[in-house]
Formats: C-alpha cells, structure tokens, sequence
C-alpha cells in the first residue's frame, strides 16, 4: 500500500497492505483503536518513528491522553474519542485493533470485544485495510496443554466470571476469521500473553502493576492463593515489535506473542523486592474463580515465521516500569532515562 503525502486520504491505492518493491514507502496511514492505552501507545511511538501517519481512537475507558500526549502537534498524529461499538468512518492502510477493556476490574460486561471487533472489520472491508487483532493468551483458558501452542483449542469456562474476556476473544478472533475467509480481508492474529512495562495502568489490578505499585507505596504484596500458579512476563517492547513484524508479514497466525520466561507469583514477587526493596512484605490472599494455574507461549511459530522473540528479561525490564511508576506515582520529575 502506497500513500501519496499532502492527500487528506483519498489518494492510497489498494495493494494489500504491501509496499511494491521499487516503489519507495511514504508512510501509511494507520488507526490504532486503544491507541492511548498502555501496548497501544508504545506501537503508536514506533509507527509515528518510523513516518507513517497514526489516528489513535479510543474512548479512555482505561487509556489515558497523557500516554500519547508527546505526538500532539505532529500533523502525522491524530487523536480522535470514539468508542469501537459505534460504527466509525476513516480512510486508512492498517488498523491495530487493540481497543478493549484490558484487565480483569475493567473488562466484565463490555461489548467491546465483539461489537468493536465487527465495526472494525466492517471498515477493514469497506477501504481494503489490512486488519490485526490483539487476542490473548486467555484463549487457551485453563490451559490442559503445556507450554501452550497455537494449535491447542483451550479449555474455557463459558459462563465464569472471566469468560467475558475469554470469550469475548475467542469470539473476536472467528470474526476475523469469517471476514478472512468470506470477504476477503487481510487479517492478522496475535495472542498476546501478559505483558508489562511503562504506562501500565497503576491500579487496574494486574499483578505486575500491583507487586510494583506495592513495594514503591510500601505496601505488603498481595500474592493470591498459594502464589504458585505461574505466568511469562513479556516486556512491552518486545510485544510491539511483534506486532509490528506480525502486521507486515505474509502470515495470518494466530501466533503467540509472549515471553517464554516462566515465573510463579511467588518467584515475581522475588523479583520486585530485589529490584524495589528486599524488605517489602508478602501478604495471601484468596484467589479469583478459574484463575489459569499455567501459563507459558510456545513462540516456535513466531520465531520461524517472523523471525521474532522476545529480547528483555524480568530482571532488565522491571527496573524500566519502576522508573516509569516511581514518576507517576510520587510526581517525581527527575529524568534518570531507567
Ligand atoms: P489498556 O487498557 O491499556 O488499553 C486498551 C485501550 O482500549 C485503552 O486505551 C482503552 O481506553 C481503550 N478502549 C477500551 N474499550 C474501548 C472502546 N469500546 N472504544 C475505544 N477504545 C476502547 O490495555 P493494554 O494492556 O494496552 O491492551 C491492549 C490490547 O492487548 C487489548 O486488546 C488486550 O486485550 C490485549 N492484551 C494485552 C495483554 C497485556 O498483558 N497487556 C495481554 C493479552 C492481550
Ligand atoms: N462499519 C464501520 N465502518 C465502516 C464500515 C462498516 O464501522 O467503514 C461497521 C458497520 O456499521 C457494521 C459493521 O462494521 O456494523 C460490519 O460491517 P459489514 O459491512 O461487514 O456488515 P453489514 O453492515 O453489511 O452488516
Ligand atoms: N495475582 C496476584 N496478586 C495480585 C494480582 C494478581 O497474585 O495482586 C495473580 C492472579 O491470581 C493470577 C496472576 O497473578 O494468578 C496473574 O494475574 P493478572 O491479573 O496479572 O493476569 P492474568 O490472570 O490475566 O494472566
């Protein structure tokens, strides 16, 4: 896809999503539904790097304008209120669909998923837009199969408190499927797994977010049942470069995006208090209904078919989100780059 600059958008023809070769790229224009939120905001600073021009919709159910706030004035950015359950008219190359209330506190009852899916597939198909979903690793529910690959179907509760989201997914990717396959849109499939890192949001209940928010604030970390259940940390730089490689690629997927690094609750909380402070407190808590007691991506499919994996460490890229929640949290303004 070609995009002639100075056109308010009626110049990009429809080449797939594909930069021909010998055809120099200008830049593409791009929508970033969820695009003030924590992933979508760290992708919208790659795009806008890289030259393409970047319309953000979201409706900062949980993004906030502070995340993208640096682009305003860049005539390549564009910020636009919008919820996805609304249908929503734009000329564009790409779409990153990310919007979606994210995290457990935030997600149950939202038609987001599915609703916002559809919109947005409906305008993939109206303008020829290449079309990427943001599914999750929650797919594979409690997952039966370890580590889990893309080819395991999952083992979701359909009427449990987090099948709101599970399903909400599970359903967003057949759409997308069902518009691959019968209108013939280009379409891309991540299953990302739990990612981390600035700009995620401070009290939305995710573990990370919640051990880091509690040692700076001198708070026990509350570890929920035995802390034995496990989880791969999977830095958000990592992520979005997979997203972007994803996107450009030849390559439906599903894949999984996540860091193969596998930790048990209690091991991540060794982590923050040797990063934050060895003397911060660990405090049980019961657990969430159907919480996953396993979870680890196979990324085999990822690293042979987009040449990707993850490259950050727990132990390199929490000190990176400390930086970033020390600042939001205590307003200190001191610039130590992390
Ligand atoms: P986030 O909550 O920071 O970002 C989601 C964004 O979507 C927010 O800016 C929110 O305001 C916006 N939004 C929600 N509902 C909307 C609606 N109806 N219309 C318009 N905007 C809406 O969460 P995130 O962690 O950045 O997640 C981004 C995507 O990645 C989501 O689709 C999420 O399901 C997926 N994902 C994230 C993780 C993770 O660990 N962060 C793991 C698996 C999947
Ligand atoms: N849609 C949208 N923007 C567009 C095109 C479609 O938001 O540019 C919405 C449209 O309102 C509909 C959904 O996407 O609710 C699915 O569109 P599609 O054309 O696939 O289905 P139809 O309208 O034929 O049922
Ligand atoms: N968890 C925890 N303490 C917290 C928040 C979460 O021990 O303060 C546990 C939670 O029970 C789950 C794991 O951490 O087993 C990951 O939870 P999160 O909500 O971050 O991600 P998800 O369950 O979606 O993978």
């Amino acid at each position: 896809r070609f995009f002639y600059q100075g056109h308010g958008g009626y110049g990009s023809m429809n080449l797939g999503g594909k930069v021909p070769l010998g055809l120099k790229r200008k830049g593409l224009r791009i929508v970033v539904t969820g695009g003030a939120g924590f992933v979508g905001s760290h992708l919208v600073d790659r795009l806008i790097a890289r030259g393409d021009s970047v319309i953000v919709v979201d409706n900062f159910f949980t993004g906030r304008k502070e995340n993208v706030m640096h682009h305003f004035g860049n005539p390549r950015f564009e910020l636009i209120r919008h919820d996805v359950v609304e249908p929503l008219l734009l000329e564009v190359d790409q779409i990153y669909h990310l919007a979606c209330p994210a995290s457990p506190v935030h997600y149950k009852f939202n038609p987001t998923n599915v609703v916002g899916t559809l919109n947005m597939l409906g305008l993939a198909k109206r303008v020829g837009a290449r079309f990427l979903l943001t599914s999750t690793s929650e797919v594979y529910g409690d997952p039966l199969q370890h580590p889990q690959v893309e080819t395991y179907w999952g083992n979701v509760n359909p009427i449990g408190v987090r099948s709101c989201y599970d399903e909400g997914k599970r359903t967003a990717e057949t759409l997308t499927m069902d518009y691959h396959r019968g209108a013939g849109v280009e379409v891309r499939i991540a299953r990302i797994f739990n990612t981390y890192g600035p700009r995620m949001c401070i009290d939305d209940g995710r573990v990370v977010s919640n051990f880091v928010a509690q040692a700076l604030r001198k708070e026990p970390l509350t570890v929920y049942g035995d802390g034995k259940q496990t989880r791969s940390f999977q830095y958000v730089s990592d992520l979005v470069e997979g997203l972007m490689r994803l996107m450009e690629g030849e390559h439906v997927g599903p894949f999984n995006l996540g860091n193969p690094g596998e930790f048990t609750m209690l091991e991540l909380a060794q982590v923050v208090q040797e990063t934050i402070d060895p003397n911060a407190k660990i405090e049980f808590k019961p657990n969430t209904e159907d919480d996953p007691h396993k979870r680890k991506p196979d990324i085999t499919r990822a690293k042979d078919l987009l040449g990707w994996e993850p490259k950050v460490s727990l132990r390199k890229g929490l000190p990176l989100m400390v930086t970033d929640f020390r600042q939001r949290i205590f307003g200190d303004h001191k610039e130590d780059g992390g």
